[in-house]
């Protein structure tokens, strides 16, 4: 892929940018450092509630905005730092009197209300472990989780518990307390009135003694390639947080941050709650599901100046063919960032275009709680290229051997399993039940990701493809996320799924699912042109031999397209876990 490089000059920035020089900041960064940044408890240790809202509602920081709420109807609520602490305070107390304590798992499933942001940090305070899951999940892979976490409470709404959770309450002896959020009075000892029980709670919360490792969070991961893991991380995590908000999120006071994941995925906590928080930055949730002209609105509205989100929203935004920056007044606006999925280059283009600035790619997993490679503000960007590690993260690409070693490969453009250097802060902790799973992912001396990627000289990470999704074909090994983004330049394309579909002679072919943009129609002149699209970009061992149309691509309800899925339908195998799949 030619490398083309986009470099916004630092004089053109009214803000500066908290990294300047990379190589320098790689430096002098020490953990040791951004321990400094932290309060610590009064009583002892470190508790994320107490860094990203206490210390601040007893500081300076008092009265300014922390949580900018807007419901789908579009009514706006505001709570201070000091409201935050009293709330979550109360929440702790509720969770204290009734018998919670620290490590018990308490479940979220709620849309994006600001119940849940005070329930977050409501039960860190109690020192509980916060367990969130996506409110779209069905009533199955809601059984499962809090079957797999030993759920002891649930916070939800009277909706949500009609049609998924009262049906199953009977299998789930473990759950002693569910809060219906929206609830006028108790139902039962079990079912209560969150409202009630907060009516009658102090807003006082003397948070006991934590200690930095101490379980925090269980996050299910996305089920993309497969049966999602319960992973489990601890206060700690928090260290990475502060760093990558310093450096990937660019966050400075004045910010106003809009991160548009739903904490039933890891962004949506690490990102949508904590991270801003710690560095009392505004943190904007809208509580609606993805609308383009709504989501323009908010970040006019809000006059967002960072904003956090998803390939898949921004290559919905790709689709319609109009004019934001004419149509919205988004002059606030000043660092997009970009996770989940591989951005196409085009997608990066597309930006510096419409947006005028381009959209800022980075990766990280569940696994590893926070942001590890990106590509920063003030840096060169290669569009397709993931970016260079943070300050404080050590990368590499290892090549397996036949003896079940590793070695790194230091050769700039040789393919291999990326990896990290472990001890990073949020690292995850564990795999829930599962510790030999969990000891596989080390060896020697490294954390294996389970994505394949190249370095560049420069260091720029480029991602090829998860290890599960690489396709081999007569001989050569193709990444889908290479073939998917050319196929995205073409203007007819919308979205793409490559596979590898069993083939004879040639081991896999080469087969690309492709959705088109409104006002394309699918035709075989079509088909033969993005063939023929194909080859000559990529020539003719990597493009796709086969390509169907299809407009429902399947995805992960975070957006992640399903190859594995795509693979199975294609060869009449069972679909194995579908529970994140989008409807
Ligand atoms: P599962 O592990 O259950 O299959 P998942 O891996 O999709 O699901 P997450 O932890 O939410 O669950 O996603 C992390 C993965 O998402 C990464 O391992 C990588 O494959 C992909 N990913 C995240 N960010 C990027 C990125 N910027 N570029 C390419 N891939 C990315
Ligand atoms: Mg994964």
């Amino acid at each position: 892929m030619k490398i083309n490089e986009i470099h916004k000059e630092l004089s053109t920035m009214t803000i500066r940018p908290c990294l300047i020089d990379y190589d320098k900041e790689r430096e002098i960064f020490t953990w040791e450092k951004v321990a400094k940044e932290f309060d610590g408890l009064p009583s002892g240790g470190l508790n994320i509630a107490h860094e990203a809202i206490d210390r601040h509602a007893n500081n300076m920081l008092a009265n300014k905005a922390a949580l900018i709420w807007i419901g789908e109807r579009r009514d706006r609520k505001v709570y201070t730092f000091l409201d935050m602490k009293k709330e979550t305070s109360k929440f702790a107390n509720v969770l204290a009197l009734l018998g919670f304590s620290k490590g018990d798992c308490i479940f979220t499933l709620s849309t994006r209300l600001p119940e849940l942001y005070i329930a977050a940090m409501g039960i860190l305070k109690n020192r509980s472990v916060m367990c969130p899951l996506f409110s779209q999940f069905g009533p199955e892979p809601i059984l499962q989780r809090l079957l797999r976490g030993n759920a002891k409470a649930l916070l939800t709404t009277q909706a949500l518990f009609e049609k998924k959770i009262r049906p199953l309450l009977d299998q789930l002896p473990e759950l002693q307390t569910v809060f219906l959020i929206d609830a006028e009075e108790d139902e039962s000892e079990q079912v209560r009135s969150l409202k009630r029980l907060m009516e009658k709670a102090s807003d006082i919360y003397e948070i006991l003694p934590t200690d930095a490792e101490d379980m925090s969070i269980l996050h299910f991961t996305s089920g993309t390639t497969g049966m999602p893991k319960g992973v489990v991380h601890v206060h700690k995590a928090i260290f990475t947080h502060w760093a990558s908000g310093k450096y990937v999120l660019d966050f400075h006071p004045s910010d106003i941050y809009w991160c548009t994941a739903d904490p039933g995925w890891v962004t949506g906590t690490s990102y949508g709650i904590i991270t801003p928080w710690l560095h009392g930055i505004t943190n904007v949730v809208d509580e609606s599901e993805f609308d383009a002209v709504r989501w323009y609105t908010t970040l006019e509205n809000e006059k967002i100046s960072i904003w956090y989100t998803a390939p898949t929203a921004i290559r919905r935004l790709m689709r319609l063919d109009n004019e934001p920056i004419k149509e919205y007044n988004l002059s606030h606006l000043r660092l997009i960032q970009s996770v989940g999925e591989p951005l196409n280059p085009e997608a990066v283009i597309w930006g510096v275009d419409k947006l005028k600035m381009p959209i800022h790619d980075n990766w990280w997993q569940t696994e590893t709680g926070g942001i590890m490679i990106a590509n920063f503000l003030s840096q060169e960007i290669r569009p397709g290229s993931m970016g260079r590690p943070i300050p404080g993260i050590d990368a590499a690409i290892l090549r397996h051997n036949d003896d079940g070693t590793v070695t790194e490969v230091t050769e700039a453009g040789k393919e291999g399993e990326l990896s990290l250097k472990p001890g990073w802060p949020s690292m995850f902790r564990n795999y829930l039940h599962d510790d030999e799973r969990y000891a596989k992912c080390f060896i020697g001396g490294w954390y294996l990701s389970g994505d394949l990627a190249y370095k560049d000289e420069d260091g720029y990470f480029w991602f090829v493809g998860r290890s599960d999704d690489i396709i081999k074909t007569s001989g050569h090994m193709v990444g889908p996320f290479e073939v998917e983004s050319c196929l995205m330049e073409h203007p007819a394309v919308a979205e793409v799924g490559v596979i590898g579909k069993p083939d004879e002679m040639i081991g896999q072919l080469v087969k690309a699912f492709v959705s088109l943009k409104t006002g394309f129609e699918p035709s075989e002149e079509l088909r033969r042109e993005l063939i023929g699209f194909g080859r000559k970009r990529l020539g003719s061992a990597v493009a796709p031999k086969e390509i169907e149309f299809t407009q429902n691509i399947p995805k992960t309800r975070s957006g992640k397209i399903m190859r594995r899925l795509l693979k199975a339908r294609e060869m009449g195998l069972p679909e194995g876990d579908t529970s994140t799949l989008e409807d």
